[in-house]
């Protein structure tokens, strides 16, 4: 008779705790997984996809008005935001289904209820008040949208209720300058909103390379977004038909919807996390080291609860690093350096490596820039004014390259491919070796000059 109910008890069926009881119970392990929304997570269910697919449906509309210009005659243009809310909601659903199938299938138990820790082997299933033991516990229960705590904020939205929202309100202002709220301008602005995105910095996304956040600002403003820097929230006020927000520096704005885009954090409170020896730190996430293990030595937790790097795939390369530090006798940590990323604004930005600041700091003058800025063809005819960015960043007299930024559209696609060359630690000649691919945005990256 084994000691414990499971080998492995998952808090958490999202791209992590997926994954990662996927893969162990593949290995022959009694796993169980427990979720109290919907299989899938942040990322399936409110999350990337349907925010991809919210920025597919913002970017038909700039289709559209294009198509005129490239000979095609569209008649006349409405949007439904119900019909495009609903299809999403459908592939969600869809999804969410084979998450559930993918567990199922591999001999994993789920349960459709929140769990929290007991101790350190015990959890309690709080809807049946079931308890069911484990020898290994991983936390992946992920994070929550944060709202500022001002007045009147029980009045706004947050990105959870924006993919539900009954209908598309006529104004919003959107408050936050990362990526949340970037990405969620382009979608309000791209559908038709009168959209104000307000950040209390000079310039949208924090922690990107400076010349990308300003880029980036400056194609918000081209989508027709107002961009309001410099300024915070301080009260939210019902009026007819709508909200006054204020802010600190004495504005007021009306609208019909204010969403907070405000940052996110991890969702350890009332887990019970005490109960087992698992300590958090400032920010509510969990203490892991390299091997997400927690404080407590059976307890491990992966994603967005240890808010290392936020990001999904990130998440799943750490869970299959836990599946192999504890039952594939291979004790590795994931390498969170080099990750690639994207912000789905319109046009999109794909980043990798460090920033200019970044390389400047590390390597001081020994770094090399190599930037490009352009309209690509396609907008040209389209008579579309956003623009193409492009840097590259090297080190040394071999000029290795260290850094990738580009905003434009496809970027996300390029970046991927591009991430590769910063893991491999190509050099600029190497890129300048790799002939064009005419006509393209991305043979730019080939062919580039440095600033002066
Ligand atoms: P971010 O941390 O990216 O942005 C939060 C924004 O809110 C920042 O601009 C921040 O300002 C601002 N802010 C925070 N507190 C306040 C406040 N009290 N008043 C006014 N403004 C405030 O979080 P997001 O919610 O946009 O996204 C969460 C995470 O989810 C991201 O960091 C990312 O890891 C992940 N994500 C990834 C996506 C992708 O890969 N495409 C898409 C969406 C999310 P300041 O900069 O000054 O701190």
């Amino acid at each position: 008779m084994p000691k414990y109910d499971f080998d492995l008890f998952v808090i958490g069926a999202g791209s992590g705790g997926v994954r990662a009881g996927r893969m162990a119970a593949q290995l022959g392990k009694r796993v169980a997984v427990a979720e109290e929304s919907k299989p899938g997570g942040t990322c399936v269910v409110r999350g990337c996809v349907p925010k991809k697919y919210l920025v597919y449906g913002a970017e038909y509309g700039a289709s559209i008005k294009a198509a005129k210009n490239y000979g095609w005659s569209t008649g006349t243009v409405s949007f439904d935001w119900a019909t495009l809310r609903d299809a999403i909601q459908n592939e969600t659903s869809r999804l969410s289904a084979i998450y559930a199938n993918i567990l199922d299938k591999n001999g994993a138990t789920l349960y459709s209820e929140r769990a929290e820790l007991v101790d350190k082997h015990t959890v309690r299933l709080t809807s049946s008040g079931k308890t069911v033991t484990a020898q290994t516990i991983l936390i992946a229960v992920g994070g929550r949208p944060y709202m500022p705590e001002i007045k009147g904020v029980e009045h706004a939205i947050m990105s959870d209720d924006a993919f539900l929202l009954d209908k598309l309100p006529e104004k919003a202002v959107i408050i936050g300058g990362g990526y949340i709220a970037s990405e969620f301008a382009g979608i309000f602005a791209g559908l038709g909103v009168k959209t104000t995105q307000v950040y209390r910095g000079d310039k949208l996304l924090r922690g990107f390379d400076e010349e990308v956040r300003d880029f980036v600002t400056g194609q918000q403003e081209l989508l027709g977004i107002d961009v309001k820097l410099g300024a915070t929230p301080t009260e939210i006020k019902k009026s007819s038909g709508g909200y006054i927000v204020s802010f600190d520096d004495g504005s007021k704005v009306g609208t019909e919807c204010i969403f907070m885009a405000t940052g996110r954090k991890p969702y350890t409170a009332t887990l019970g996390l005490e109960n087992a020896g698992v300590k958090v730190d400032g920010s509510g996430a969990i203490i892991v080291d390299e091997f997400s293990r927690s404080t407590a030595k059976n307890i491990y937790a992966v994603g967005d609860v240890t808010n290392r790097v936020n990001l999904t795939p990130v998440a799943i390369r750490e869970a299959m690093a836990f599946v192999d530090t504890v039952y594939n006798n291979n004790p590795r940590g994931y390498d969170h350096s080099n990750i690639a990323s994207a912000v789905f604004t319109r046009p999109p930005a794909g980043v990798v490596g460090l920033t200019e600041d970044q390389a400047r700091s590390k390597y001081g003058d020994k770094i090399s820039v190599y930037t490009t800025n352009f309209r690509p063809m396609k907008n040209i005819i389209a008579g579309k004014d956003q623009r193409c960015f492009m840097k590259l960043i090297t080190v040394g007299k071999k000029e290795v390259v260290v850094g990738i930024h580009l905003v434009g559209d496809d970027t996300p696609e390029i970046i991927q491919a591009l991430g590769i060359t910063i893991k491999a630690g190509l050099t600029k000649a190497q890129f300048d070796a790799t002939c064009a691919v005419h006509p393209t945005l991305a043979e730019e990256i080939v062919t580039l000059s440095k600033r002066n």
